[in-house]
């Protein structure tokens, strides 16, 4: 099925398949932040990954969401359809946390009066700068149409998520998405969707997520094992 690595991104590989429009991307069992600064090999990682991103996101074609999930292969590997990511991180945020709180001086876990939206530039030479529509329109990265739809989208996408982490105990406190263009130029959910990019806590504020990792405060995948156990009782 794997034909050539085409992209070796810090999460996952990509690879080409037989079907020019499809490529199968492969979960690694590694952790890093700090634009990859700190790296550290994580076993059974990958696997925790892509079950989890997986289940959202058949959950999210199912409420009529378009990604370019396809389906999942194995344990680390999952088929997507080949997309050209528009190369915006597209963060919503329910309540304070990490960089925001940090930005404006506020204390984690403030919640947010409404949700909001914050878009950074996926460059890694550059360390992923915020960016504004603005600049956005500037540099040709989207235009107005498709900055409103990628913010009504992710606007969705978090209604539906809160509703079935909070479902499970969890509060969804932050998220990243990224989208692509698909062959007819339709703008579609890609990347993934799991504990690696978002901030889930449970009742009693203790974290689900990647900060496990970043603050070190425990196992990576026990927490992310408890994230599946909890979304594979959603019904
Ligand atoms: N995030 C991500 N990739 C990035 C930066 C952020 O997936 O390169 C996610 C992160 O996991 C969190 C949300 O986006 O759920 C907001 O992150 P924040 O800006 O607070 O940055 P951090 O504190 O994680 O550096």
């Amino acid at each position: 099925m794997k034909k050539e690595l085409i992209y070796s991104g810090k999460a996952k590989d990509l690879y080409s398949s037989e079907d020019e429009n499809l490529i199968v991307s492969v979960y690694k069992d590694q952790a890093t932040m700090l634009n990859g600064a700190r790296k550290e090999a994580i076993v059974g990682k990958g696997a925790l990954t892509n079950q989890i991103s997986s289940l959202i996101f058949q959950r999210l074609a199912h409420a009529g969401v378009a990604t370019h999930f396809v389906k999942q292969l194995s344990d680390r590997e999952q088929m997507n359809q080949k997309v050209d990511i528009i190369p915006l991180e597209v963060v919503l945020r329910n309540v304070s946390a990490g960089s925001f709180a940090k930005r404006f001086g506020m204390e984690e876990g403030e919640p947010l009066e409404q949700p909001i939206i914050e878009f950074y530039y996926k460059s890694d030479e550059l360390d992923d700068p915020f960016i504004n529509d603005d600049h956005i329109r500037l540099l040709k990265i989207a235009n107005q149409e498709e900055i409103s739809y990628l913010k009504s989208e992710t606007y969705r996408i978090n209604e539906l998520l809160k509703d079935w982490f909070s479902q499970v105990g969890l509060n969804l406190i932050d998220f990243k998405l990224e989208f692509g263009k698909d062959r007819d130029g339709k703008i579609i959910l890609a990347d993934e969707f799991s504990p690696d990019n978002c901030r889930l806590w449970d009742e009693n504020g203790n974290h689900l997520d990647k900060d496990v990792f970043r603050r070190n405060l425990g196992s990576l995948t026990d927490v992310y094992k408890m994230v599946l156990e909890k979304l594979k009782e959603l019904d």
